[in-house]
């Protein structure tokens, strides 16, 4: 059952995959933007390394980083090559190019930054950078649906919502700048059901035929 399908104003994308964790925080958040009177989009929930990879090769693509390293754009996701005598992925230089222009995106796995990329003023060349949440299913992203070019109305909406401390399972939430959204983070409670972060079963479309 997927209940913020049923959302008023923070409205569920189609294409969003949902898990029951995420699923109860968006349908309790919707009371938020109904009382702040906005209207936003989730536009993304449990995703696949394999998106992830595609969402890399898109700001390869708008930023030229697939000039740079081709190679991003046609490898898989496993596949690896040495690049200064190092076995890498054969994305990771790509990505990591685009955190040094400052191009937020998480990698499909766990893996080392190997060029110079400064996060709240410490330089992560060299150290792991960990893989998404969304993969996980514990976290979804809000785009902007106000006509603003920036996600300061839903942010503020989040804030209080998040700082009311009403949301159960509601860990926290971020600026994804470049994605333009607000991402939101969620926990399953100690000892809570772990199937709550799978993907929820689409229901087949009614179609009026008995
Ligand atoms: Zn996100």
């Amino acid at each position: 059952m997927e209940h913020s399908r049923n959302n008023k104003f923070l409205i569920v994308a189609p294409t969003v995959v949902l898990t029951p964790l995420i699923d109860g925080v968006i349908t309790e958040l919707d009371t938020w933007f109904e009382m702040y009177g906005r209207t936003a989009r989730v536009t993304s929930g449990l995703r696949s390394a394999q998106q992830q990879l595609e969402i890399i090769r898109h700001y390869a693509k708008i930023n030229n980083v697939d000039k740079e390293f081709p190679r991003v754009m046609t490898c898989s996701l496993l596949s690896k090559y040495m690049f200064n005598a190092m076995s890498v992925y054969e994305w990771q230089p790509a990505l990591s190019r685009l955190l040094n222009m400052n191009v937020i995106i998480a990698p499909p796995f766990q893996m080392i930054a190997l060029f110079d990329y400064v996060r709240d003023g410490v330089n992560k060349r060299g150290q792991i950078i960990n893989p998404s949440p969304h993969f996980r299913g514990t976290a979804f992203d809000i785009g902007g649906a106000t006509g603003k070019p920036d996600v300061s109305d839903e942010l503020e909406v989040v804030k209080a919502a998040y700082e009311s401390k009403e949301i159960a399972n509601y860990k926290g939430y971020l600026i994804e700048r470049q994605n333009n959204c607000v991402h939101s983070d969620c926990s399953i409670p100690d000892g809570g059901d772990p199937s709550m972060t799978t993907a929820i079963p689409r229901e087949p479309e009614q179609t009026g035929l008995a």
